[in-house]
């Protein structure tokens, strides 16, 4: 049996990590290491017509639901969506927590994203990593003996670019990775679709709206998507192609990991080194990714 790693997955919201590193997420729970997701916002803003209160509530339940169903530990903060601020409190915060779970791995978002949550949570992440093996900083729970690895989620934003170190095949994983969205509806049938202007095309149906949330579907007759294929217009936020863009992209990984095999992976998921976390040589990252 390999070594148990603690892995520690930092989204901005409920739902954050399920979308970018579910795959990994379920890959290492496989493997025998225990996972856990923090939501750093509670996910009251995500909705047109619920309360914030109503809607936390809400989010709570589908996060269990996503949590029954894969075996990893979900963890929301009481923060309101919105308003997460890198201040010196909240990265007291963020620094007591890490501390106390001693992960051996931390993923979480990069510091340049759309959402002002992403963008403080990255850097929340960024600040706690080196005070995390400062024993005079925060003193009441014990200093690390050493910053664990911190690696960034695949996004598209281009200044500068994500730039993959790890790609990792989830084909095995699919399948779950979409049980676990689907638990997600107020987000994936209610509000997404409400913030894309489509919202009157979600079907009622449970098995229509799940096929409606991976159209379009990627082929399974072995024809491969191209980096062309992926900007056609698509109105659904968690489509196969999204899961397919990393594998797409970064095929070239996938070859050096997996050899021939490597040609024929369809949905990947990809993540960046942070260079404020140790740093993983490729041996380290041949023990971690296993899979
Ligand atoms: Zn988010």
């Amino acid at each position: 049996m390999e070594k148990q790693l603690k892995i520690l997955m930092i989204g901005a919201h409920p739902d954050d990590n399920d979308f970018r590193c579910g795959g990994t997420a379920l890959n290492f729970i496989e493997k025998g290491h225990s996972v856990r997701f923090l939501s750093v916002c509670s996910g009251s803003a995500g909705h047109h017509t619920m309360s914030p209160d109503e809607l936390c509530l809400r989010r709570q339940k589908e996060s269990e639901a996503a949590s029954a169903i894969s075996g990893i530990e979900y963890d929301i903060w009481d923060i309101p969506d919105c308003e997460v601020m890198a201040d010196l409190e909240t990265r007291k915060r963020m620094v007591c927590y890490i501390r106390e779970y001693q992960p051996d791995i931390i993923f979480t978002h990069r510091a340049n994203d759309y959402h002002a949550d992403h963008r403080n949570v990255a850097l929340l992440v960024q600040d706690a990593s080196y005070l995390l093996i400062v024993p005079n900083f925060c003193p009441d729970v014990s200093a690390l003996k050493k910053t664990p690895v911190i690696m960034y989620f695949y996004d598209k934003f281009k200044n500068p670019s994500f730039a993959p170190d790890v790609v990792v095949s989830i084909d095995s994983k699919i399948d779950k990775k979409y049980q676990m969205i689907d638990c997600y509806e107020s987000q994936v049938y209610e509000w997404l679709p409400y913030t894309n202007g489509v919202l009157c095309e979600v079907p009622k149906d449970k098995e229509e709206r799940l096929e409606w949330l991976k159209n379009p579907r990627v082929p399974r007759d072995g024809t491969m998507l191209t980096e062309k294929d992926l900007n056609i217009p698509i109105k659904s936020n968690n489509s196969e192609y999204r899961e397919a863009a990393p594998a797409v992209k970064f095929r070239d990984k996938l070859i050096e990991r997996y050899g021939e095999e490597g040609k024929s992976v369809l949905f990947a998921e990809a993540f960046q080194v942070s260079e404020y976390g140790s740093p993983l040589s490729f041996e380290k990252g041949k023990e971690i990714f296993t899979f």
